[in-house]
């Protein structure tokens, strides 16, 4: 099946072998950009034939229909097969790019990151103009990194690759759906495969679309009712199918976690019965399991949300019959932290609080960065001015429409713990949002008083992005949890839950242990465009698999009851 996504990542991969066999660098960046145009742009890929965009020449449009033709670009095949595979890692290791690695295939002839970390272990990059020892010991440290994530996928990414296969797979069996388990079902932050499942009795034509369809470089199973994949970018993917009278069995098997399971199992054994994949068992026999509810109500359970399946609680919640009720994607009214060009985001305050009002949201906060953060282009204080002008602007524009744009600022804390505007300047935002973009390398104990020196600022009402981790790259901060989590709660603090897939930070783990104990989140989509407000519902995941309601978050109220909680807080 074509698509646009799919036809970008192959654009992507050009410009890369491209950049590799070291050709004209405004091909690339033309192909770059081409990538980049068909992500943003959603119309179909005939439009862009039909109609070009500007910066879509001759060779691109070409490209496209040859696309829509073959669902191929033989000239990425054809650089496929110069390369080998295993040289693609090579470029991957944080700190090398395309242009080091080809010089080290040229001189050296290393192909794989195994060669990459012998040679440096032997001193052999030493001798290469532009490589000294400390550029040997940070690849030596990029190579480990990878190992240590390699097969690990942020959950975004995993989303997006099972969109693709179920985009391809369901329309083939309209009346079978595609059920997703595993990680993915459980809201995990981090996926290492996507678990399929299917109720049929029928599975040799679904396995054989399964195993067959765009993207698969090698199937690492195939059996009858069960086979493996693996995708072009390094997810696999297994599809399990069952029959339907055992299916809700088999989800809840494939749904995990194994601890959740675990315990499953134990609480049948203790009635006498025995629980599998295919039902629960009295003897050698099960009546139909073919909803989930009805393994839960075999063990005397109630139905418990799979984001809560961690063994943490939920099933002494579950048998005491307090399972909470969750948040929920439809829930939502609203959201602080996005970003404008008034620092580094795509759009203007117009456009993306018509992108949030399409979402359904009522309200909107704006939160650009301020003046220290200087790669982001932070706000001067005359450009805060400015804005607020825009915002009010907004607000008339939209006032028909019952929506509301709140002005708010993200404000770096400065290292050592003040805030980066004056508390007269902080005094006129509607709500502050107060994280550290800088000196993170600090000590734990550093660390914590920066942070809480900051929330002794009566304006810093939210903070952002608590430990600064970006999943799969960025270890978090150092730093005491339970002492920062105190001093939220002293100063009523709120927390932010930001939702950027690379953050989802506060960790769900942290959220479940503090259940109850007086903390109070914002779930902030941390915005850079208007496709990016939709990233919310990773924050929702999260939110969820913390164990929070609608009333831990304030993103179910009004935009008033948000400013009458962030005024109650200053005025203490
Ligand atoms: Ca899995
Ligand atoms: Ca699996
Ligand atoms: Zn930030």
């Amino acid at each position: 099946m074509e698509s646009r996504e799919q036809l970008a990542a192959l654009f992507e991969e050009l410009a890369l072998l491209m950049e590799l066999e070291g050709e004209n660098p405004f091909k690339i960046r033309a192909i770059q950009n081409a990538a980049r145009a068909l992500q943003a742009t959603p119309m179909p890929l005939a439009d862009f034939v039909a109609l070009p965009p500007s910066g879509f020449g001759k060779g691109l449009i070409g490209k496209i229909e040859e696309y829509l033709r073959t669902g191929a670009l033989d000239e990425l095949e054809q650089l496929r097969e110069r390369l080998p595979p295993e040289f693609l890692d090579v470029m991957r290791v944080p700190g090398l790019g395309p242009k080091k690695a080809r010089l080290l295939r040229e001189t050296l002839q290393i192909e794989s990151l195994e060669a990459l970390e012998k040679a440096c272990r032997d001193d052999r990059l030493l001798a290469i103009k532009g490589f000294g020892a400390k550029s040997q010991a940070s690849i030596l440290a990029g190579i480990d990194q990878l190992k240590r994530f390699a097969g690990s996928f942020r959950r975004d990414v995993a989303e997006a690759a099972l969109r693709i296969m179920l985009d391809h797979l369901q329309p083939l069996f309209p009346a079978t759906p595609f059920v997703v388990a595993g990680s993915m079902r459980r809201g995990r932050e981090i996926v290492r495969d996507l678990d399929l499942l299917v109720a049929s009795d029928l599975p040799a034509p679904i396995m054989k679309a399964f195993v067959g369809q765009p993207g698969v470089v090698r199937v690492l199973a195939e059996g009858e009712t069960k086979s493996s994949i693996l995708f072009k970018s390094g997810i696999q993917a297994d599809l399990r199918v069952v029959s339907p009278d055992c299916f809700g069995a088999a989800l809840c098997y494939f749904t995990g976690s194994k601890e959740h399971n675990t315990r499953l199992r134990g609480l049948a054994q203790d009635k006498g019965l025995r629980l599998n994949e295919y039902g629960v068992f009295k003897e050698e026999k099960s009546p139909p399991m073919a909803t989930e509810e009805e393994v839960y109500a075999a063990l005397g359970l109630p139905f418990i949300p799979p984001e809560l399946r961690e063994d943490l609680g939920e099933i002494e919640w579950a048998a005491a019959g307090e399972l909470p009720q969750l948040l929920e994607v439809s829930g939502i009214r609203g959201a602080v932290h996005c970003h404008t060009t008034s620092s580094d985001g795509t759009t203007d305050v117009l456009t993306m609080a018509r992108a949030a009002r399409d979402l359904g949201w009522r309200w909107l906060g704006i939160a650009d960065h301020s003046r220290s953060s200087v790669y982001a282009h932070g706000m001067p204080i005359e450009r805060v001015h400015q804005q607020w002008r825009e915002i009010d602007e907004a607000n008339r524009v939209l006032a028909a429409d019952g929506f509301r744009v709140l002005k708010g600022v993200e404000c770096d804390i400065l290292s050592d713990g003040s805030l980066d505007y004056p508390p007269d300047l902080l005094a006129g935002f509607d709500f502050v949002i107060v994280s550290i973009h800088s000196s993170n390398r600090l000590t734990a104990d550093e660390m914590t008083a920066r942070i809480e020196r900051a929330l002794e600022c009566p304006f810093a009402d939210i903070l952002g992005h608590l430990t600064g981790r970006l999943l799969l790259e960025r270890e978090p901060f150092q730093l005491h949890m339970e002492r920062v989590l105190s001093a939220c709660r002293r100063h009523r603090t709120i927390l932010e839950i930001n939702a950027s897939p690379w953050r989802l930070d506060v960790d769900w783990r942290v959220i479940r242990a503090h259940r109850g104990s007086g903390l109070q989140y914002s779930i902030g989509p941390d915005a850079h465009s208007p496709e990016g407000l939709a990233c919310l519902r990773f924050g929702v995941d999260v939110a969820r698999k913390g164990a929070l309601g609608p009333k831990d978050v304030l993103n179910t109220g009004s935009a008033e009851e948000f400013l009458a909680r962030i005024r109650d807080r200053r005025t203490r």
